[in-house]
């Protein structure tokens, strides 16, 4: 409703991108919609929601891409990318293997994107804390070493998913602006 009293400054496309099943729609859901659905998953294929906010004094429309599936067929296209300037690159923290992915999947989001998007790397799920399988200082290390900004974040509980989101957002204003 906002968007009809104000004009949008930026829109910012941003990408989920990470392993199938770490919680990339249930997050969107909670920032978009501040929902969470146990049993998810409807269509194949990319969507995106948007949120207007404000940042600095300007407005901000963030379009928040989700795989929507794509990623199980390996077949997250370049168009996927176009465009982006943040991604968002999302692992289980109950699921080493989702986090080992995350090379890959920044391998492949730096073969497609432009060079200076923001990325952040988000370990969700934290509300499991009695199954984690990937240490906090293991994701922390990660990210420094590829420069990405790291969270911690439970779609389920809200925890953190709108300050990583806002964090985002608000570097990527920073970086256009
Ligand atoms: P996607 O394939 O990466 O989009 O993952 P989904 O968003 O569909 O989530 C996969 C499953 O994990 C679903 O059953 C969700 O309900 C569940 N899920 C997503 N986020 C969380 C979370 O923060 N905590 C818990 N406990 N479950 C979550």
């Amino acid at each position: 409703y906002g968007d009809f009293n104000h004009k949008i400054d930026y829109v910012f496309k941003v990408v989920l991108i990470g392993d199938s099943a770490v919680g990339k729609t249930q997050l969107l859901a909670r920032f978009a919609r501040n929902q969470f659905s146990a049993d998810s998953k409807a269509t194949i294929g990319v969507e995106f929601q948007t949120k207007t906010l404000i940042i600095d004094n300007k407005t901000v429309k963030a379009q928040i891409w989700d795989t929507a599936g794509q990623e199980r067929y390996r077949a997250v296209t370049s168009a996927y990318y176009r465009g982006a300037v943040g991604a968002m690159l999302v692992y289980d923290m109950t699921k080493r293997q989702s986090f080992d992915n995350m090379a890959k999947w920044l391998e492949e989001l730096r073969g497609h994107a432009d060079k200076n998007i923001v990325v952040m790397l988000i370990g969700n799920k934290c509300d499991l804390g009695t199954l984690r399988a990937v240490p906090t200082e293991d994701a922390e290390e990660f990210a420094q070493r590829e420069n990405l900004f790291f969270m911690e974040t439970s779609a389920l509980e809200s925890t953190n998913v709108e300050t990583a989101f806002l964090t985002i957002l608000t570097e990527i204003y920073r970086l256009i602006s």
